[in-house]
């Protein structure tokens, strides 16, 4: 059951992912946010320059590394407009984050990116249980996933 609260973080992970996309990225986007609800760090896609490691979701795991005690990692939550790719659902189980809430899931991307025509990936696209089984994860949430879903749509028929 997601709060307000929640949902007020998934929506600013929306906008980061516009952000993304005006930049010429993909359009994700990720917030770090600790257990007492102060958002921490947040990030967007960042691939355009050509290393497609710069996951939004990746960045804010090093970053919780460099940065937070193991105790504040586990009590922390990730927010993010789509569900982890396995880099990165790996690099959250490695540094021991908590809870991960996404607005969309990594099934619905693939079947929009299908639909779009879009290359399959080159990283087999596993949902985050079958990565990082220990982490607790919600989503997707309907009505975000749609507007998430319309920026694919904007970022995939404009190349
Ligand atoms: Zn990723």
């Amino acid at each position: 059951m997601l709060t307000d609260a929640d949902l007020r973080h998934l929506r600013r992970c929306v906008e980061l992912a516009v952000e993304a996309l005006e930049d010429g990225d993909e359009p994700f986007g990720s917030v770090l946010v600790s257990a007492d609800g102060t958002a921490l760090a947040e990030d967007h896609n960042r691939v355009a320059g050509g290393d497609h490691t710069r996951h939004p979701e990746f960045e804010l795991a090093r970053w919780a590394a460099a940065n937070m005690t193991p105790e504040e990692r586990a009590a922390a939550t990730v927010y993010t407009s789509g569900e982890h790719c396995p880099m990165c659902a790996a690099a959250h189980g490695w540094v021991g984050l908590g809870r991960i809430v996404y607005a969309s899931s990594t099934e619905q991307l693939v079947s929009w990116l299908t639909e779009l025509g879009v290359p399959a990936a080159p990283v087999r696209p596993l949902p985050i249980r079958e990565v990082a089984p220990g982490v607790v994860v919600e989503g997707p949430v309907p009505e975000l996933a749609e507007r998430v879903h319309d920026l694919h749509r904007r970022f995939h028929s404009a190349r």
